[in-house]
């Protein structure tokens, strides 16, 4: 008979940002989470932007071709409609809940462009680093629909979209990846309570977009529209709070890595991306 020790600990909130506001792609009005001076990475994720807004003048002029090398994106629509176009003929259009996951590898040039006119527009975009040994490989994608992902009930009465990784039984449909990447959409209702296991070592960090949280055993209020850091031991957990929050939750293995960042390039050394800027202008991609 083998023994299952339990380990007690809770992770601990140690730094909480707001981001800063910024425009990308054609002029998206969009707030720039992880991958600013303040928070330049959290390995092995470069960074992370959200954009909100119900103006279509903040979002219609969307991502037209651009580049990239060497790391994946992944877009997590909430609300809203985002076309997908690669150069190597990934095309994919999400909806509501729906998620655009897309391997640079060694270069492709893609457009994401919203598929709407007007009405509310909110998501997510997320970067994930490759490990060195990976940054060349073949481009890839896939889009996943809403009905893929599934929605895990906690015991303590929360429940998780899993968009990758695994909680208890069940894997979400994203890729296998070295980094075992974890991205979920996390739902606590009033008075429930939340306890998440996350590996030992592995960074982690959520983003409350509803209500606000009171998390790790010190109960540190983390409210909407506020990023928080995790320390890297324990499970994530939620004490119950009389309001409830939900949360992007985002959690990997960090590669320890050198990161070298031009743009929609992220290699890892200086010569690396001289080379994808030369490989891209010589129409390599
Ligand atoms: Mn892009």
């Amino acid at each position: 008979m083998s023994t299952i020790v339990e380990t007690k600990t809770s992770r601990r909130v140690v730094y909480v940002t707001q981001g800063m506001p910024t425009e990308d792609g054609a002029g998206v009005k969009l707030t720039r989470l992880v991958g600013t001076p303040e928070l330049p990475d959290l390995d092995p994720m470069l960074m992370l932007d959200t954009f909100r807004s119900d103006d279509p003048n903040d979002y219609i002029a969307g991502f037209p071709p651009h580049p990239h090398r060497g790391f994946e994106t992944v877009s997590y629509m909430i609300k809203g409609r985002l076309q997908h176009r690669d150069n190597k003929g990934g095309e994919g259009l999400i909806t509501d809940g729906g998620v655009q996951w897309m391997t640079a590898g060694k270069g492709v040039v893609h457009s994401e462009m919203p598929a709407q006119t007007g009405g509310a527009m909110f998501g997510f975009q997320l970067w994930v680093n490759l490990p060195a040994r990976e940054k060349m490989t073949a481009p890839w994608y896939r889009d996943i629909r809403a009905e893929e992902i599934p929605n895990v009930a906690l015991s303590g009465g929360a429940s998780v979209k899993l968009i990758v990784g695994q909680v208890g039984d069940t894997k979400g449909p994203g890729p296998e990846r070295a980094t075992t990447p974890l991205i979920a959409d996390v739902a606590v209702p009033a008075n429930a309570t939340l306890s998440l296991p996350i590996p030992d070592g592995h960074n982690a960090f959520l983003y409350v977009f509803e209500g606000a949280l009171s998390l790790g055993d010190d109960r540190r209020i983390v409210e909407t529209g506020e990023l928080a850091v995790l320390s890297d031991t324990g499970a994530l957990t939620s004490a119950a709070a009389a309001q409830g929050g939900r949360f992007l939750l985002v959690a990997g293995k960090p590669l320890r890595e050198p990161v070298a960042k031009y743009g929609p390039f992220v290699m890892n050394t200086q010569n690396e991306l001289r080379q994808a800027v030369n490989d891209f202008q010589r129409g390599l991609f």
